[in-house]
Protein backbone atom coordinates (compact mmCIF):
# COMPACT_ATOMS: atom_id res chain seq x y z
CA UNK A 1 0.00 0.00 0.00
CA UNK A 2 2.61 2.45 -0.65
CA UNK A 3 3.13 4.47 2.94
CA UNK A 4 -0.94 5.53 2.64
CA UNK A 5 -1.96 5.72 6.00
CA UNK A 6 -5.45 4.20 6.00
CA UNK A 7 -8.63 6.00 6.75
CA UNK A 8 -11.68 4.61 7.95
CA UNK A 9 -14.48 7.06 7.72
CA UNK A 10 -17.96 6.54 8.82
CA UNK A 11 -21.06 8.55 6.94
CA UNK A 12 -23.75 9.00 9.80
CA UNK A 13 -26.26 9.98 6.75
CA UNK A 14 -29.55 11.36 8.09
CA UNK A 15 -29.61 10.00 11.15
CA UNK A 16 -29.15 10.95 14.98
CA UNK A 17 -30.23 13.64 16.69
CA UNK A 18 -27.89 15.87 18.63
CA UNK A 19 -28.42 13.71 21.58
CA UNK A 20 -27.84 10.74 19.43
CA UNK A 21 -24.84 12.29 18.04
CA UNK A 22 -23.33 13.13 20.96
CA UNK A 23 -23.79 9.67 22.88
CA UNK A 24 -22.58 7.82 19.67
CA UNK A 25 -19.52 9.66 19.73
CA UNK A 26 -18.99 9.72 23.14
CA UNK A 27 -19.02 5.65 23.08
CA UNK A 28 -16.76 5.99 19.96
CA UNK A 29 -14.47 7.63 21.70
CA UNK A 30 -13.49 5.00 24.69
CA UNK A 31 -13.86 2.22 22.22
CA UNK A 32 -11.14 3.68 20.20
CA UNK A 33 -9.06 6.56 21.70
CA UNK A 34 -6.62 3.89 22.98
CA UNK A 35 -6.24 3.16 18.78
CA UNK A 36 -4.82 3.04 16.09
CA UNK A 37 -2.39 3.08 13.06
CA UNK A 38 -5.74 4.71 11.12
CA UNK A 39 -6.68 7.96 10.76
CA UNK A 40 -10.84 7.86 11.89
CA UNK A 41 -13.52 9.91 11.06
CA UNK A 42 -17.06 10.47 11.18
CA UNK A 43 -19.67 12.27 9.57
CA UNK A 44 -22.31 13.41 11.53
CA UNK A 45 -25.73 15.90 10.27
CA UNK A 46 -24.88 19.64 9.88
CA UNK A 47 -27.11 19.94 12.86
CA UNK A 48 -24.47 17.82 15.48
CA UNK A 49 -21.51 19.07 14.05
CA UNK A 50 -20.36 21.55 16.61
CA UNK A 51 -21.17 18.94 19.54
CA UNK A 52 -19.68 15.93 17.91
CA UNK A 53 -16.82 18.19 17.71
CA UNK A 54 -16.43 19.07 21.77
CA UNK A 55 -16.56 15.30 22.08
CA UNK A 56 -13.86 14.49 19.54
CA UNK A 57 -11.24 17.11 20.52
CA UNK A 58 -7.93 15.75 21.02
CA UNK A 59 -8.76 12.34 20.12
CA UNK A 60 -7.71 10.33 16.95
CA UNK A 61 -11.27 11.17 15.73
CA UNK A 62 -11.23 13.89 13.10
CA UNK A 63 -15.06 15.41 12.01
CA UNK A 64 -16.44 15.70 8.65
CA UNK A 65 -19.33 16.75 6.79
CA UNK A 66 -21.64 15.25 4.38
CA UNK A 67 -21.85 17.94 1.89
CA UNK A 68 -21.09 21.54 1.47
CA UNK A 69 -21.64 24.84 -0.96
CA UNK A 70 -19.10 26.11 -2.89
CA UNK A 71 -20.09 30.07 -1.64
CA UNK A 72 -18.39 31.96 1.17
CA UNK A 73 -21.75 33.09 1.84
CA UNK A 74 -24.38 34.65 0.50
CA UNK A 75 -28.02 34.04 -0.14
CA UNK A 76 -28.09 30.07 -0.77
CA UNK A 77 -31.12 29.34 1.56
CA UNK A 78 -30.26 26.01 3.14
CA UNK A 79 -26.72 25.68 2.00
CA UNK A 80 -23.79 26.00 4.13
CA UNK A 81 -20.15 27.22 3.05
CA UNK A 82 -16.66 25.70 3.81
CA UNK A 83 -15.65 28.22 6.45
CA UNK A 84 -18.82 27.40 8.13
CA UNK A 85 -17.54 23.99 8.12
CA UNK A 86 -14.35 24.70 9.72
CA UNK A 87 -15.80 26.59 12.21
CA UNK A 88 -18.14 23.98 13.76
CA UNK A 89 -15.00 21.96 14.33
CA UNK A 90 -14.88 20.09 10.25
CA UNK A 91 -11.47 18.73 8.85
CA UNK A 92 -13.13 16.74 5.87
CA UNK A 93 -15.93 16.51 3.61
CA UNK A 94 -17.74 14.29 1.31
CA UNK A 95 -18.43 15.53 -1.74
CA UNK A 96 -20.30 14.09 -4.73
CA UNK A 97 -21.69 10.76 -2.13
CA UNK A 98 -24.02 8.63 -5.08
CA UNK A 99 -26.79 9.57 -2.83
CA UNK A 100 -26.26 13.69 -3.41
CA UNK A 101 -26.41 12.44 -7.29
CA UNK A 102 -29.13 10.56 -7.01
CA UNK A 103 -31.96 12.65 -5.35
CA UNK A 104 -30.28 16.09 -5.08
CA UNK A 105 -28.95 16.43 -8.76
CA UNK A 106 -25.33 16.60 -7.96
CA UNK A 107 -23.20 17.05 -11.14
CA UNK A 108 -19.52 16.35 -11.84
CA UNK A 109 -19.61 19.57 -12.71
CA UNK A 110 -20.88 20.96 -9.39
CA UNK A 111 -18.36 17.96 -7.43
CA UNK A 112 -15.77 19.75 -9.00
CA UNK A 113 -16.64 23.46 -7.43
CA UNK A 114 -17.27 21.96 -4.09
CA UNK A 115 -13.98 19.88 -4.37
CA UNK A 116 -12.33 23.56 -5.42
CA UNK A 117 -13.78 25.43 -2.42
CA UNK A 118 -12.93 23.07 0.14
CA UNK A 119 -9.02 22.42 -0.77
CA UNK A 120 -9.38 27.01 -1.23
CA UNK A 121 -11.02 26.75 2.79
CA UNK A 122 -8.31 23.78 3.62
CA UNK A 123 -11.05 20.82 4.44
CA UNK A 124 -10.06 17.73 3.07
CA UNK A 125 -12.18 16.74 0.34
CA UNK A 126 -14.05 12.60 0.03
CA UNK A 127 -14.73 12.92 -3.76
CA UNK A 128 -17.09 9.90 -3.95
CA UNK A 129 -17.13 7.86 -7.40
CA UNK A 130 -19.24 4.61 -8.71
CA UNK A 131 -21.35 3.22 -11.01
CA UNK A 132 -24.77 2.19 -10.88
CA UNK A 133 -25.80 -1.69 -11.36
CA UNK A 134 -26.79 -0.76 -15.15
CA UNK A 135 -23.47 0.53 -15.89
CA UNK A 136 -21.65 -2.17 -14.33
CA UNK A 137 -23.88 -4.68 -16.19
CA UNK A 138 -23.03 -2.59 -19.72
CA UNK A 139 -19.55 -3.27 -19.10
CA UNK A 140 -19.13 0.48 -18.53
CA UNK A 141 -17.79 0.40 -15.20
CA UNK A 142 -14.82 2.09 -16.48
CA UNK A 143 -15.95 5.25 -18.66
CA UNK A 144 -18.03 6.14 -16.11
CA UNK A 145 -15.56 6.45 -13.11
CA UNK A 146 -12.79 7.92 -15.79
CA UNK A 147 -15.57 10.88 -16.68
CA UNK A 148 -16.49 11.14 -12.71
CA UNK A 149 -12.43 11.71 -11.95
CA UNK A 150 -11.70 13.84 -15.26
CA UNK A 151 -14.61 16.16 -14.82
CA UNK A 152 -14.26 16.30 -10.88
CA UNK A 153 -11.21 17.04 -11.40
CA UNK A 154 -10.67 20.02 -13.88
CA UNK A 155 -8.31 22.39 -13.28
CA UNK A 156 -6.78 21.30 -10.37
CA UNK A 157 -3.15 20.51 -10.34
CA UNK A 158 -0.80 18.23 -8.71
CA UNK A 159 -0.25 20.79 -5.77
CA UNK A 160 -4.39 21.25 -5.06
CA UNK A 161 -4.63 17.65 -4.86
CA UNK A 162 -1.94 16.60 -2.21
CA UNK A 163 -4.85 16.12 0.52
CA UNK A 164 -7.68 14.49 -1.57
CA UNK A 165 -9.17 11.45 -0.96
CA UNK A 166 -11.14 9.73 -3.75
CA UNK A 167 -14.06 7.31 -2.31
CA UNK A 168 -15.24 4.47 -4.55
CA UNK A 169 -18.75 3.21 -4.44
CA UNK A 170 -20.01 0.94 -6.84
CA UNK A 171 -24.02 2.10 -6.31
CA UNK A 172 -25.04 -1.25 -6.17
CA UNK A 173 -23.03 -1.93 -3.24
CA UNK A 174 -24.54 0.82 -1.04
CA UNK A 175 -27.14 -0.05 1.93
CA UNK A 176 -27.89 -3.20 -0.40
CA UNK A 177 -25.76 -5.86 1.39
CA UNK A 178 -24.01 -6.52 -1.41
CA UNK A 179 -20.25 -6.11 -1.55
CA UNK A 180 -17.64 -5.55 -4.38
CA UNK A 181 -15.80 -8.99 -4.16
CA UNK A 182 -11.98 -7.90 -3.26
CA UNK A 183 -10.90 -8.60 -6.56
CA UNK A 184 -13.61 -6.09 -8.24
CA UNK A 185 -12.50 -3.53 -6.16
CA UNK A 186 -8.63 -3.87 -6.43
CA UNK A 187 -9.39 -3.82 -10.17
CA UNK A 188 -11.21 -0.67 -9.94
CA UNK A 189 -8.86 1.29 -6.88
CA UNK A 190 -6.03 0.35 -10.07
CA UNK A 191 -7.94 1.48 -12.69
CA UNK A 192 -8.35 4.78 -10.57
CA UNK A 193 -4.77 5.25 -9.16
CA UNK A 194 -3.80 4.53 -13.21
CA UNK A 195 -6.34 7.30 -14.31
CA UNK A 196 -4.51 9.44 -11.75
CA UNK A 197 -1.23 9.10 -12.43
CA UNK A 198 -2.11 9.54 -16.07
CA UNK A 199 -3.88 13.09 -15.17
CA UNK A 200 -1.13 14.30 -12.46
CA UNK A 201 1.71 11.90 -12.46
CA UNK A 202 2.91 8.91 -10.51
CA UNK A 203 4.01 11.12 -7.64
CA UNK A 204 0.75 12.02 -6.83
CA UNK A 205 -1.06 8.83 -7.79
CA UNK A 206 1.00 7.10 -5.30
CA UNK A 207 -0.13 9.35 -2.61
CA UNK A 208 -3.89 9.56 -2.73
CA UNK A 209 -5.63 7.63 -0.50
CA UNK A 210 -8.78 5.60 -2.33
CA UNK A 211 -11.29 3.92 -0.02
CA UNK A 212 -13.86 1.55 -0.62
CA UNK A 213 -17.44 2.11 0.22
CA UNK A 214 -20.27 -0.33 -0.12
CA UNK A 215 -21.66 -2.55 2.78
CA UNK A 216 -18.40 -2.93 4.95
CA UNK A 217 -18.87 -4.42 7.63
CA UNK A 218 -16.15 -5.74 10.41
CA UNK A 219 -16.59 -9.51 8.38
CA UNK A 220 -15.43 -7.81 5.20
CA UNK A 221 -12.65 -4.80 6.13
CA UNK A 222 -9.56 -7.28 7.24
CA UNK A 223 -10.09 -8.79 3.60
CA UNK A 224 -10.43 -5.37 1.72
CA UNK A 225 -7.67 -3.90 3.36
CA UNK A 226 -5.69 -6.61 2.32
CA UNK A 227 -5.54 -5.31 -1.33
CA UNK A 228 -3.16 -3.26 -2.58
CA UNK A 229 -4.92 -0.27 -3.77
CA UNK A 230 -7.66 -0.17 -0.97
CA UNK A 231 -6.52 2.68 1.00
CA UNK A 232 -9.50 2.44 3.79
CA UNK A 233 -13.21 2.52 3.81
CA UNK A 234 -16.27 4.67 3.72
CA UNK A 235 -18.99 3.23 5.78
CA UNK A 236 -22.69 4.00 5.85
CA UNK A 237 -25.12 1.77 8.03
CA UNK A 238 -22.29 0.19 9.92
CA UNK A 239 -20.70 3.20 11.36
CA UNK A 240 -24.02 4.19 13.11
CA UNK A 241 -23.19 1.41 15.95
CA UNK A 242 -20.32 2.53 17.68
CA UNK A 243 -19.23 -1.33 18.54
CA UNK A 244 -19.36 -1.87 15.00
CA UNK A 245 -17.73 0.97 13.65
CA UNK A 246 -14.87 0.00 16.23
CA UNK A 247 -14.32 -3.22 15.21
CA UNK A 248 -13.91 -1.73 11.19
CA UNK A 249 -11.87 0.62 12.57
CA UNK A 250 -9.63 -2.38 14.52
CA UNK A 251 -9.36 -4.19 12.17
CA UNK A 252 -5.31 -4.35 12.35
CA UNK A 253 -6.40 -6.13 15.74
CA UNK A 254 -7.28 -9.43 13.32
CA UNK A 255 -5.14 -9.15 10.56
C1 LIG B 1 -22.19 5.11 2.17
O1 LIG B 1 -23.22 5.66 2.49
O2 LIG B 1 -21.22 5.78 1.80
C2 LIG B 1 -22.15 3.66 2.24
C3 LIG B 1 -21.13 3.03 1.72
O3 LIG B 1 -23.21 3.02 2.85
P1 LIG B 1 -23.28 1.49 3.34
O4 LIG B 1 -21.98 1.21 4.10
O5 LIG B 1 -24.47 1.44 4.24
O6 LIG B 1 -23.40 0.64 2.14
Amino acid sequence: MDNRRPLIAGNWKMFKTCSEAVETAKHLVKLVSTSVDVDVMIAPPFTALAQVSDVVKGTCISLGAQNLYWEAEGAYTGEISPSMLVSAGCRYVIIGHSERRQYFGETDESVNKKVKSSINNSLIPVMCVGESEKERELNETFSVLDKQVKNGLEGFSHDDLKTLVIAYEPVWAIGTGKTATTDQAQEVHKFLRTTLEINFGNMLAKSIRILYGGSVKPNNIVELMSMSDVDGALVGGASLDPETFSKIVQFQNRT
